[in-house]
Parts: C-alpha cells; structure tokens; sequence
C-alpha cells in the first residue's frame, strides 16, 4: 500500500484507529495532523471518541486560517502549527499519550534509544520540551524550538510525545517505535540492567546482502506455495495485532517441497501486508522485482543445515526481548508446556550473530528449536508453521510469566528430575 494515494483525512482515520487498537491513546487523548501541497493542515477534531472516528470528523485548517468541517480542530492545534512552521520539510504530526513514554515524561527522562539497532535507526533523537499548559502557545513555542534544532521527535514533560515526519506511515513508525523500546526498558529494568549497543554493533548491522540477490522469474505458483501465501499473511497479521512484530520489523519465511522459501518483504508495513508481497527465494535468488527481509541470508543457511525446519519465525516481542536485552537468563522451566515447547533456549551473543550465521544455523534441531539474539530478536523454528508461531506465543507468554513473577515471589522452576519425567512422557529428544 502506497500512503501518498491515500486522501489526508483517511490517512488520519486510518491511523488514529491503529493507535487507538494498540492501547496507544485514550478516547479523548492524542491528535494527529497532515500538511497538504497548498499549506492546509488536516486535524483529528476536539472531543470526538477516537474509538469511532471517520473521514467527516477530521476538519480542515486553511493556510489564510479558515476551518471547514464538523467539528473544533484539536485543541493541540497551535503546537502541530508550530512544528509545521519552524520545520517545512515536516508534512505529518503526531501527538498521543501512550502509556509507556508517558512514564518517561513524569519522571522527565528519555527512554535509552540503543537498545536495538532497528530503533536507533527509527529513532535516532528524541529531544524533551519543558512543561507548559497544553494548547497554550507556550506550549507550541517550547516544542517548536526542540524541532528547531532538526529533531523529529519530542518528550513533553508531564504530558506525552510529539513526532514529526514527511509522511504519516513514518511518524506512526517512529510513535511505535519509541513506545516499544520504552517499554522495552521499563521491562528489562525490572529483571536486570539493560545493556545499550555502540557503535561497534551499529557498523556489524550494516549488511545488504538481501538487496544483491539475483532475480527469477516464477514459471508458475503452485498450490502448496499460495497455501503457505495464505497461512503467513494470516499469522503476519496476527503477530502484529499481538505485538510480537512492529510495522517495518519481523520476518517470517515457509520452506516449500522443492527446496525455496516463502520470506516476508524488506521494509514494507507488516499490518496490510498481501499474498504478492512475500518474495520466494530459489536456489539464492529471489522472484524478480521484490526485496527479502535483511534476514534472508540466515533463513537460507537454516534450512540448508535442517532437513525437518519448514518455518522460521524472527521477532521482537518485549517481554522475550527484556532478555535479550539484559544479562538475566531466560529459563523455560516453568511451566510444562513450555518446556516441551521451547527446550533449552541458546543465547547468541550480537558479534556472532552478524559474524558466525553458519554455526548459528547449525544449532538449530529437535531439541534446540528456539534461541535469543542478544539486543536484536528472538529466532523460532517449528517443521509447520504453526508450530513455530506456536513456540513464539509460548516464548513471549513464558517471558511475561516470570517478570510478572519477580513482584510477588521467588521463581521455583520444574526440577532436573521433574524435567527428565517430561522427556520420557513426551518423547522428547536429548540435545
Ligand atoms: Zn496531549
């Protein structure tokens, strides 16, 4: 789905909905605007549910000030204006008070933006305005001056966030994004300290492999292919109304008969992602015209090591990722079910994820389906696709389980016999 097709107020609709569905704002909180081509500002209205909202809620404020429209424009009007002025390279504003930034913005802190490389990409600054009363001009002036000095994004003391991009898809990336790693954060930090990349790690992330595949060109789609088509978008779209992916990150891939894979898209929004949006990859090529996720070389070399893997699952689901974050071990042995399922999960560190993608592959089987990559994802493999989004579900549930955990008590995992009792009862083989 191309955005700029997308008429302003739709777009506004569109994504205040997706925001209000992840628990991102409340009914009344939060306001998101667009510039147009002749200088109008498109804005969510004042007092409407945004549970409900539609293309005639949104009004419309001219470049000479006239307001057409149903409703009051948002009464945050005066800052998005601000942002507009003080930066005409900014064509969209969000505003909304998710739960997770407004902790950092009560006790007046920035959310640690190195945690994952992904994020530091999305977010690379984020600049905090000093408190004033909202819809005040105050307000716009001491936000305005943060996105004078060409930062994108903006902590309000007391109140929310602020974020300013050239389209909307990219200002709801940057939203999700922060919110995510500050919860990230506040997860990680219950459990352990939360180790920061530098920029070591940052250089070791630059690869492109993905982009200098050759092309084919498919002779014919058969009926397994377009099966498992079917089946990823189905749990794609899952995984992004469950939180396990984001909208740019997550890969899923499907080994077909003949040996090629089924892989998710480089950088397109996971949550309208169709059927001809995954790329087949045969043979080290990819279907000619599309873009595998940056993952691809380490599907391909899975696969190549294990006969039985038919699906692989890369993610970052916060709970799992508060592990991968810290120094805390993630320990399945909790309840037995998800032992059974996850096994002893390996931990790999960042270098030796970018550097040793043959003995990572390698390390995957029977007995070893699930592993951590440090401040980067969790990988899951299942011989059906199902089973591994099953094995993902019961990580980022399991994960969860033991931070809640921590507040109330004293972890008392399954024992090294209770464990071998499992094994023999589910035919479970050794490592
Ligand atoms: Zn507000």
């Amino acid at each position: 789905m191309n955005i700029n097709y997308i008429h302003p107020a739709d777009q506004l609709v569109m994504f205040m909905q997706r925001i209000y569905d992840k628990g991102m704002t409340t009914t009344s909180g939060g306001n998101l605007s667009i510039m147009d081509e002749d200088g109008n500002i498109w804005i969510t209205p004042a007092g409407v549910d945004k549970g409900t909202l539609n293309r005639n809620d949104i009004v419309c404020v001219k470049a000479d000030g006239t307001v057409t429209g149903m409703h009051r424009p948002s009464s945050e009007l005066p800052f998005h204006a601000a942002v507009y002025k003080m930066r005409p390279d900014l064509k969209a504003v969000l505003h909304a008070h998710p739960p997770a930034l407004v902790s950092f913005s009560i006790v007046r802190k920035s959310p640690d933006l190195n945690l994952l490389t992904s994020v530091q990409k999305m977010c690379p600054e984020l600049k905090i305005a000093t408190y004033a009363v909202p819809g005040s001009e105050k307000l716009g002036e001491n936000i305005g001056k943060c996105f004078a000095e060409n930062c994108d994004m903006v902590l309000l003391e007391n109140h929310g966030v602020c974020i300013g991009a050239k389209d909307m898809y990219t200002a709801f990336q940057r939203f999700e994004t922060l919110e995510y790693t500050a919860n990230l954060e506040i997860l990680a930090k219950r459990i352990g300290t939360p180790r920061a990349l530098d920029e070591h790690a940052y250089m070791l992330s630059q690869t492109n492999n993905h982009t200098k595949m050759d092309d084919f060109i498919p002779s014919s789609h058969s009926v397994e292919e377009l099966a498992a088509r079917r089946d990823m978008i189905t749990l794609i779209r899952r995984s992004y109304k469950q939180g396990l992916f984001t909208a740019s990150h997550g890969t899923y891939s499907v080994r077909l008969s003949d040996g090629s894979f089924i892989i998710t898209p480089f950088g397109q929004d996971r949550a309208y992602l169709e059927e001809d949006d995954l790329v087949r990859v045969k043979a080290g090529m990819k279907e000619m015209g599309k873009i595998p996720s940056r993952a691809v070389t380490l599907h391909d070399k899975i696969y190549a090591y294990n006969p039985e893997i038919s699906a692989i699952l890369l993610a970052h689901p916060v709970h799992a990722m508060a592990f991968a974050v810290t120094d805390t071990k993630f320990d399945p042995r909790t309840i037995p079910e998800s032992y059974i399922l996850l096994r002893d999960v390996k931990r790999i560190s960042y270098e030796e994820y970018y550097s040793q993608q043959d003995q990572i592959a390698e390390y995957f089987g029977e007995a070893t389906p699930a592993a951590m990559v440090e401040n980067n994802c969790v990988i899951v493999t299942g011989n059906t696709l199902l089973q591994a989004f099953d094995r993902l579900e019961v990580m980022e549930s399991t994960a969860h389980s033991i931070i809640n955990a921590a507040a109330i008590g004293d972890i008392v995992h399954i024992s090294k016999e209770e464990v071998d009792d499992l094994k023999e009862a589910f035919h479970l083989v050794d490592e």
